[in-house]
């Protein structure tokens, strides 16, 4: 039976892991496998696919879309999110082959390929035979496959725009001091939306003590660099590092969420590897696991310290439990959290807990409420622009409006402009029981929202507006009267608009 949380957000993910490479970090909590990209195990679920399909960008891709839509998921909206420590750290030819091979992968995946996938029996959760029956079905696209590689990236991005499968959004990992205009240049060249960036704190002590090689001062700078550009930002923050306390952790945390403005957070809390430094302090009575208590109210904290225009996507890493050493996180973590929470009488207001996942009755247009949040940078000012029904996130965009200060910050061709950094619209597979009428996206919801950004950038005499749309997007952008720029942005001249 079809899950419908996967694609509760209308989007199919599809997460791939880069070769085994050295990191430029030298964190003393992350783990080292040989076989595996630094940070990550061979036995966490996503590794698991990666590892077996010998880190192929283009395999991996195929046939994690054969099994989502086997699974019943749409798949023609697909979100890629590259894993693996520090993408722009790999040689440009290798992330270009990589990137190559994501599109090769979308491109070619047409319900005539699923098809002949299916033809192969390649079962959903069964990667020995995944893996065995590889041989078969790479052999029947091995010659596309060649041919494919040629190709300029460039043009494989623009079969895309037309693909059965398109890339709605891509993100890559990297550190807050290798985010510069030069990687982020790069970025969006390969099509990046997002970026995934571990912070995992902002006290410089603990940041030293950890050996994480960055400042609080670098986070803040790689957080304006890539506001400035319209990526967006996913963070990670690391309660529990060494020398750190509740108390520290929780002035970070708030440190964090005003002087970083994350769009998306991953709450990792630290966990005890062996072959790590921190095992070593641990193990000489030097560092100190928060027991499951102070972590639940600790990030009980977190979540309620977490503005609307947030979406705190994890508050675990999936970390099999034969792995942890000392005090074992409980992989339900989040359920005991929000336990605790409901007997507080606390509510999370991130869009994750807001968002709709299953419609119960069919939605009155009319009783649609749209509004606007507003937050302010450094750099500029930031608006939340959502579509609510009931107290629940329909959809939402965000629109960033650059100040002098940020211009300093930006790429050439969207330099000044106002920037669109996301629009989301949950849609259809959330509503599979109804028919179009009431799917969201045939309200058009996302054109209402990206008309309202428009006029709040016009007002605000803004000329252009440009949005950094995902490769898969660029096709309903320009019905938009949206234009192709370079470096895959797409802008409009706002005079123009009636
Ligand atoms: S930067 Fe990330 S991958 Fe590199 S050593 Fe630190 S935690 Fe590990
Ligand atoms: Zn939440």
């Amino acid at each position: 039976m079809k899950k419908p949380i996967r694609s509760a957000s209308g989007i199919s993910v599809v997460t791939l892991l880069t070769k085994p490479y050295p990191c430029p970090g030298a964190c003393i909590f992350c783990p080292t496998e040989t076989k595996m990209p630094k940070s990550y195990l061979s036995l966490e679920p996503a590794a698991q696919r990666s590892l077996l399909l010998h880190f192929n960008p283009f395999l991996t891709t195929l046939l994690r879309l054969f099994v989502l839509k086997e699974n019943g998921h749409s798949v023609n909206k697909a979100e890629i999110i590259v894993n693996g420590g520090t993408w722009s750290f790999y040689p440009p030819q290798y992330r270009t082959y990589f990137i190559k091979g994501i599109f090769i992968g979308l491109n070619l995946f047409t319900p005539t390929t699923f098809k002949k996938l299916k033809k192969l029996k390649i079962q959903n959760t069964n990667f020995t035979k995944l893996l065995t029956d590889t041989p078969l079905f790479y052999k029947i696209f091995k010659t596309t496959l060649k041919n494919q590689l040629r190709q300029p990236l460039l043009l494989l991005q623009k079969q895309n725009t037309t693909a059965y499968s398109r890339c709605v959004g891509l993100s890559v990992e990297e550190r807050p001091d290798t985010i510069t205009l030069k990687t982020l240049r790069e970025a969006r060249i390969y099509g990046v939306t997002k970026i995934q960036v571990g912070i995992q704190s902002m006290n410089n002590k603990i940041l030293e003590a950890n050996k994480r090689g960055h400042t609080r001062q670098d986070n803040i700078e790689a957080s304006y660099k890539l506001r400035a550009n319209g990526f967006k930002i996913n963070a990670h923050f690391m309660p529990n590092l060494y020398k750190a306390n509740y108390k520290i952790d929780l002035q970070s945390y708030l440190d964090f969420i005003q002087q970083i403005q994350p769009d998306e957070i991953k709450i990792y809390p630290t966990v005890l590897l062996k072959n790590t430094y921190l095992y070593k302090l641990y193990l000489r009575g030097k560092y100190q696991q928060y027991d499951q208590q102070t972590l639940i109210k600790l990030i009980t904290q977190f979540k309620i310290s977490t503005p609307p225009w947030v979406r705190i996507n994890r508050i675990f890493r999936d970390i099999p439990a034969n792995y942890m050493q000392g005090y074992k996180i409980a992989s339900n973590i989040r359920e005991l959290i929000h336990k605790h929470m409901d007997m507080q009488g606390l509510k999370c207001q991130c869009i994750r807990c807001r968002q709709i996942k299953h419609l119960q009755e069919p939605i009155n247009k009319n009783h649609i409420k749209f509004n606007t949040l507003t937050y302010n940078s450094l750099i500029g000012q930031n608006f939340f622009l959502q579509a609510t029904w009931r107290d629940k996130l329909l959809g939402f965009l965000r629109l960033f409006l650059p100040n002098l200060r940020a211009q300093t910050y930006q790429l050439p061709p969207i330099r000044g402009h106002a920037l669109i950094r996301e629009v989301h619209v949950y849609s259809k597979p959330i509503y599979f029981g109804y028919k179009t009428p009431t799917s969201v996206q045939h309200i058009g919801i996302g054109k209402q929202l990206i008309r309202m950004a428009e006029l709040i950038a016009q007002k605000h005499n803004f000329k252009y507006i440009s949005v950094i749309a995902g490769i898969g997007t660029q096709k309903y952008y320009a019905k938009l009267h949206y234009k192709l720029i370079k470096l895959n942005y797409m802008r409009k001249l706002l005079n123009a608009t009636k």
